[in-house]
């Protein structure tokens, strides 16, 4: 079997974005393999705990996949500052002569950004609205390539590991089986600090705020990286709670058009042409975002946005929220199918982008998330839940087809939802043995 193939029937997708499935992102001449390794993530740790820990299966993986995808170059994208794990991979690759570069790069966010890291390592620009394989290059997340070495043994995906941190008592890395509830994650964690938190899953800037009862009703996916329980007034929750009319009317009154918001957008020093300061400046002559011209081409720039959240947790003097409002706008112009045309309005890369970088810890001061960024992990725990449910679309493409039916008992990696026939998607496997209830959105299994 190729490797392609093993790596659609062991489920792979993206861990650290959308869930794109892996096999197709493999599919095509790739020129340059990248690994991002820059967790630029404020308190998450998993990325860093797996190189440190995995960084031989990490290598060897990446030999293998250069080798039978006859790709030119594998290189692991990472800070000069994640010494410890520089230090393992440089060993690995000193081993087993794995044909793996190392690039360093300076502490600053989004370093971790697809587009943003393809310009850090190879000097190329992915055009707007355009993919890493327009310029030759294909990006995975570090689990994701660990989730290929299992496929390569024909392991399947069916275990997440998480970092679980903030506000609860200790904090550490979990290894989970996918469909874990989040509530057990907490739990493991040593559970909250507080009786009223909210829940972030991802990190402080690009992370989805949810409550703590939505939490109850949620588990482990396959793109989760991390649960972060954050008090319920602090900076992150406040702002993920501002209603769109709200935020509209603020940028209406406070904008003061200084267009920090520009100067500091990574994708415009790409010289992508996307100028926050502007939309903002546009939206205020509009009635409300329910009546946005789907052809603005202003507004129309709002699909170039990568929703990183520099523009308002960093550059914005005013507290507003061009990030929010930029997503609000891609979903209206997303659902009437309005696309952005590829590669136009394309510049130089700004002369001082390399200035204008958003460093780490002032990306952490800003978010007010300072007090829980210190803290190292050096082990995991293993989860072990009584039941899982698991989703049937964990992924970009169409929803798994359950193969097993209520009742059937399945073992741990046994297939249990197939991808479509002929359709963008991925397999499904059993994180835990048990007896299975098959509902039309889910599958849950209980021991
Ligand atoms: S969130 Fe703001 S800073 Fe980030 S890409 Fe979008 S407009 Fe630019
Ligand atoms: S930084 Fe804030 S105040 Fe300045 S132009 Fe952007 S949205 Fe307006």
């Amino acid at each position: 079997m190729s490797i392609i193939d093993q790596i659609f029937q062991a489920g792979v997708v993206g861990c650290g974005g959308a869930g794109f499935p892996t096999h197709v992102k493999y599919k095509g001449q790739i020129e340059q393999l990248i690994v991002n390794g820059a967790e630029c993530e404020p308190l998450l740790r998993t990325d860093r705990y797996l190189m440190r820990t995995y960084a031989t299966e990490l290598v060897e993986t990446l030999a293998a996949l250069k080798s039978e995808l006859n790709i030119e170059k594998c290189t692991i994208g990472l800070k000069e500052a994640y010494s410890d794990e520089i230090k393992a991979l440089r060993a690995a690759i000193e081993k087993t002569g794995a044909p793996v570069e190392l690039h360093l790069m300076p502490s600053f966010y989004p370093a971790g950004d697809e587009q943003t890291l393809v310009y850090e390592v190879t000097g190329r620009v992915v055009p707007p609205a355009g993919i890493p394989m327009d310029v030759g290059c294909v990006v995975s997340n570090v689990a994701t390539v660990l989730a290929i070495s299992d496929a390569r043994k024909d392991v399947p995906f069916t275990h997440k590991f998480l970092t679980v941190t903030g506000e609860v008592k200790s904090p550490t890395i979990l290894r989970v089986p996918l469909g874990t509830p989040v509530t057990e994650c907490i739990r493991l964690a040593g559970g909250a600090k507080l009786s009223d938190y909210s829940v972030l899953l991802g990190g402080p800037m690009m992370g989805k705020v949810i409550t703590r009862e939505e939490a109850e009703g949620r588990t482990v996916i396959k793109t989760m990286s991390g649960i972060v329980l954050l008090p319920e007034d602090s900076i992150v929750v406040q702002r993920a709670e501002t209603s769109v009319e709200r935020m509209v009317n603020r940028a209406r009154a406070a904008c003061i058009r200084c267009s920090q918001c520009t100067d500091l957008c990574p994708r415009h020093l790409l010289g992508h042409p996307l100028e926050p300061h502007r939309i903002m400046r546009r939206l205020a002559l509009e009635e409300s975002l329910d009546t946005i011209p789907s052809e603005d081409p202003v507004l129309k720039s709002a699909l170039l946005c990568c929703e990183c959240g520099v523009c308002e947790i960093i550059a914005c003097p005013m507290g507003l929220l061009p990030r929010r409002v930029n997503s609000e706008i891609k979903k209206r112009l997303g659902a009437e199918k309005i696309r952005y045309p590829k590669g136009e309005g394309q510049t130089e890369v700004h002369e001082f982008r390399d200035e204008r970088r958003t460093a780490t810890a002032r990306a952490v001061a800003r978010s007010n998330v300072q007090d829980y960024q210190s803290y190292k992990i050096t082990s995991f725990l293993e989860a072990d839940p009584q039941s899982v449910c698991l989703s049937l679309s964990q992924h970009i493409g169409a929803p798994c087809k359950p193969v097993v039916q209520t009742g059937d008992t399945v073992s741990e990696g046994q297939l249990i939802a197939a991808c479509p026939e002929g359709q963008l998607g991925t397999n499904l496997h059993a994180s835990i043995g048990g007896k299975v209830t098959v509902d039309g959105k889910s599958i849950t299994i209980t021991r």
